[in-house]
């Protein structure tokens, strides 16, 4: 029975980052009744909360950007070519105005719980504030670093200091000047305020746990020559970011790195090293894919952050060396490494000396008593799955999302799992999310959701979803596709690493955005290939109604991933 106190809408889309600002976008252009919820104050997703200090895009602002109006594209005015927080969250913020998306989103609404009502194929929404909705469709567009990690450590709470997470970087000013600073992480939060906070603390004391690989930036400011230049040909730009496997504009080198000469492997790499960001992993086409070859530019990267570290203890320490380059998610920096040139910057070695407690004035290492009046904690997300499983979701017969992705998420095309009709997710596990450009990758499923829903619609379709087959078969590609390259040589985010206890499965889509494009267009072109669309809920069927998660899991990294997918 509908309760009455919900209000009905289509659609509801839980959270307004880029995501669900898009998706927003989208299904209003369908005239749908979209209702947008949002934990926070205000639009922008982790670029209103990762306001740390140097916090920038490493994705060229003109791709990290919305295509879908030629308007937007022209009138915005990026001044680097590598945008800064403040200037990302004003584009947002102006999205938002112009496209006038703020009346259908509701601040500081979190999504508490979500009801799948299997007889009236309706998702009942609960959220903080105590808002109920009922819709027909939820999509989930939470983000796939939005779950900061907070670790514990014994004495964290006899700390008198202030005490900073990168990922919830206060809003009101942090003055760092001439204050003793910590940052405990060296992933790319830490290796972008490093400088910045070098330059004006009193001390700085970076904790590393791994050494990481980092690509210059190169970032400039954007003249009005070359904003003219690539405004006058922007759409031959985003179709070569569609059609690049990354979304990047950057296609793989023709070669195999191992089939050139040593010298001109190093011009080839020494001419990327100075413009090509991210690019740089795509000089050669088997960078990600042969060891060897992979050598051949860690090696290469070595050697340059060796280059710019004038005290040799601290070059053999800041020099990654455990793991494959890009195997993990290298950095794209701006002046990290050279950071440590200064008096006034210290590393601290967790791996030599790992952090034994937090005492009242700093942290305690078997090597030293650290006193800070300013501890950063840049130690990362929980990613993938963690904001997608912190609301209780419940499918098909009170199946819970949890207990459904309890060895690791699966599903359809990274859109839907099975048991749970009529929910989607955005950029979610399965797709290619963060090996890509996660504005193509945002964009894309944007618009194939907000077509797939309007034709649903337009054929009375009440519930969509995943077949287990086609979900069986999504991850066996998915596995399929990682075993073709180096990723699962390393431990990382990408396959459960960073959290202790997670499942230890790969989650992002390796194949591309174009390749995945290709798969997203085949399925709509035959019925939603993978999807039951069902004139009545499966219960009103006479139909068995799925019992719930069934599935063999998702393969684990310690077992040969093909092999135990089922
Ligand atoms: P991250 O890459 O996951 O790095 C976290 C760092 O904290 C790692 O160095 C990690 O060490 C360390 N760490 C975690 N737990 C720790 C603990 N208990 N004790 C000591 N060290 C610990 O997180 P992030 O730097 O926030 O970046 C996350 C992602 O956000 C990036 O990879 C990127 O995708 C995105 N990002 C993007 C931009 C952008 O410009 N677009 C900027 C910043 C971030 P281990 O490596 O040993 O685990």
């Amino acid at each position: 029975m509908i309760d009455m106190t919900m209000d009905n809408v289509d659609v509801v889309v839980v959270g307004a980052g880029f995501g669900g600002l898009r998706a927003l976008h989208a299904l209003r252009q369908q005239g749908k009744k979209v209702q947008v919820i949002e934990a926070s104050n205000d639009v922008g997703g982790v670029w209103y909360h990762n306001g740390y200090p140097g916090a920038r895009c490493d994705v060229e602002s003109y791709d990290y950007s919305y295509s879908f109006s030629e308007e937007l594209e022209q009138e915005w005015v990026w001044s680097e070519r590598y945008a800064t927080q403040p200037e990302i969250l004003r584009y947002i913020n102006h999205v938002v105005e112009r496209f006038d998306l703020r009346k259908h989103i509701r601040f500081q609404c979190a999504l508490e719980r979500a009801e799948y009502d299997t007889k009236a194929a309706l998702w009942r929404v609960h959220c903080s504030d105590g808002t109920q909705w009922s819709t027909r469709f939820l999509i989930m567009a939470v983000g796939q670093l939005s779950t900061p990690k907070s670790p514990s450590y014994p004495g964290l709470d006899k700390y008198s200091g202030q005490l900073i997470y990168s990922a919830q970087w206060p809003k009101e000013p942090v003055d760092y000047t001439n204050k003793r600073v910590a940052i405990i992480g060296t992933g790319s939060s830490g290796m972008q305020m490093t400088p910045i906070i070098a330059q004006k603390a009193a001390h700085l004391t970076v904790f590393q746990r791994t050494p990481n690989y980092s690509v210059p930036a190169s970032n400039a400011p954007i003249s009005a020559e070359e904003d003219r230049r690539v405004k006058a040909n922007y759409r031959q730009r985003r179709e070569q970011a569609w059609n690049s496997p990354t979304g990047l504009g950057f296609k793989p080198g023709k070669q195999s790195a191992l089939e050139v000469s040593p010298e001109e492997r190093a011009q080839v790499y020494e001419a990327a090293w100075h413009r090509l960001g991210f690019g740089f992993a795509l000089t050669y086409f088997d960078i990600l894919l042969n060891k060897k070859a992979n050598d051949t530019a860690a090696e290469f990267i070595r050697n340059k952050i060796a280059s710019v570290i004038e005290k040799p203890e601290l070059r053999a320490k800041l020099v990654p060396y455990d793991h494959a380059f890009a195997a993990r998610r290298p950095s794209v920096d701006s002046g990290y490494f050279q950071a440590f040139n200064r008096e006034n910057v210290e590393l601290a070695d967790l791996r030599e000396s790992p952090i034994l407690e937090f005492t009242a004035e700093g942290i305690r290492t078997n090597a030293k008593d650290h006193k800070f009046d300013i501890i950063i904690f840049a130690t990362g997300f929980d990613a993938f799955t963690g904001s997608l499983l912190k609301p209780e979701i419940l499918g098909r017969n009170a199946l819970s999302l949890k207990e459904k992705w309890a060895a690791g998420p699966v599903t359809q095309l990274g859109i839907g799992t099975s048991g749970f009709p009529n929910l989607f997710v955005l950029v979610g596990p399965g797709s290619p999310s963060l090996l890509s450009n996660v504005m193509v990758s945002i964009e894309e499923q944007s618009d194939w959701l907000a077509n797939m829903i309007d034709h649903v619609d337009r054929l009375g379709v009440k519930e969509v979803e995943v077949t287990e087959e086609a979900e069986r078969a999504w991850v066996a590609h998915v596995n399929a596709r990682a075993h073709e390259t180096l990723y699962l040589t390393a431990n990382s985010y990408y396959n459960g690493a960073e959290v202790a206890g997670k499942p230890r499965v790969f989650m992002p889509y390796s194949g591309g955005v174009r390749g995945y494009r290709r798969l997203l267009n085949k399925c709509a072109t035959n019925g939603y290939e993978g999807f039951e669309l069902r004139d009545k809920p499966l219960s009103l069927n006479g139909q068995a109604v799925n019992e719930g998660a069934k599935l063999t899991s998702v393969g684990t990294l310690d077992s040969p991933l093909s092999s135990v997918v089922a």
